[in-house]
């Protein structure tokens, strides 16, 4: 099948990204949120985002306005009902995630693939909620999303070897490197970011050195672009948290077991740089 209309589902950090990597690549897109607020903040994010791109000379001015144009914000889950393809990138909620694709499986036609940009909830269980396993996979993008090339492709257990073909050359038509992993826990990509992170928090906890020192050990010596504490507080503390206790759950080892400063340092509601406090302070961010 030809895939020019796309729906996202959710148009937080993830969501306004990837409808911006859609629409940059020329597919028309319903941009779905049950916030109204959110919408009006992704499209400035998105317009904000192109202009950058206008300024570098990656997109033109035309090309800008154009891809501005294609993506269509709605409050109606209804609007999917064209699409050719559906990602979902809503809030990380299991019971949210199943009640989302039962939903759409119920309102896009039968041949559509449905994608969730999920971190850490089993795709296979997220499958399990419609009629079209076989057509029911992870796609999982990077923050920020146009920028960053890799899509982890995520077969669950009854995913087609089309569908993943073609969420594959989708991906390839985004700009993006895919690259196949089986449903499991963390899947690779925060399997093995997360013990990382984990151990870092370790490092500070223990007191072996101060966040700014195991930062710099990382980035300097490991050419990391970003120490292991900045990009916790990037993510969000509670995000990390979240995918660490689902590593554990899943995996079952104690390496995997969240670090008691982490769960503190989530508990006190120092979550990164969007409460302005994690490891480090962030100002805060112009309205
Ligand atoms: P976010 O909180 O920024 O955005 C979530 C959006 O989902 C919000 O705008 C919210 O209004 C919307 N939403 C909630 N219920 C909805 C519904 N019923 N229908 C439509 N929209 C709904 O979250 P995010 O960081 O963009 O994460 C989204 C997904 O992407 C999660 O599954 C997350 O695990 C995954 N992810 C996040 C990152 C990251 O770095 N933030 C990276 C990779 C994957």
């Amino acid at each position: 099948m030809d895939i020019r209309n796309v729906a996202v589902i959710g148009c937080g950090t993830m969501g306004n990204g990837i409808a911006q990597a859609f629409a940059t690549s020329g597919h028309d897109v319903a941009l779905i949120d049950v916030n109204d607020e959110r919408l009006r903040q992704a499209l400035a994010t998105i317009e904000k985002n192109l202009g950058r791109m206008v300024k570098k000379e990656t997109l033109t001015e035309n090309e800008a306005r154009a891809a501005l144009t294609r993506i269509r914000p709605a409050t109606e889950p209804a609007k999917a009902a064209g699409a050719d393809f559906l990602v979902e990138a809503a809030t990380e909620n299991r019971d949210l995630k199943k009640k989302l694709f039962a939903t759409y499986d119920a309102l896009c036609r039968p041949e559509v693939i449905l994608a969730t940009n999920t971190s850490s909830i089993p795709i296979t269980e997220i499958a399990a909620a419609t009629r079209r396993p076989d057509r029911v996979i992870g796609m999982h993008f990077f923050n920020p999303v146009p920028v960053m090339k890799l899509v982890e492709v995520i077969r669950a257990l009854d995913t087609s070897d089309a569908t993943c073909a073609t969420v594959k050359t989708l991906a390839t038509r985004l700009g993006k490197t895919p690259v196949e992993v089986k449903d499991s826990p963390g899947f690779v990509s925060n399997r093995l970011l997360m013990p990382l992170i984990n151990e870092a928090i370790h490092a500070l906890h223990e007191g072996v050195a101060d966040a700014e020192a195991i930062d710099t050990v990382m980035k300097l010596g490991m050419a990391h672009p970003m120490g292991p504490l900045r990009l916790a507080d990037f993510i969000g503390l509670d995000v990390c948290l979240a995918i660490t206790e689902v590593l554990w759950q899943g995996l079952g080892q104690t390496k995997y077991l969240p670090c008691p400063l982490l769960r503190k340092m989530v508990a006190a509601g120092h979550l990164g740089e969007k409460s302005g406090r994690g490891f480090f302070t962030y100002p805060e961010k112009p309205k």
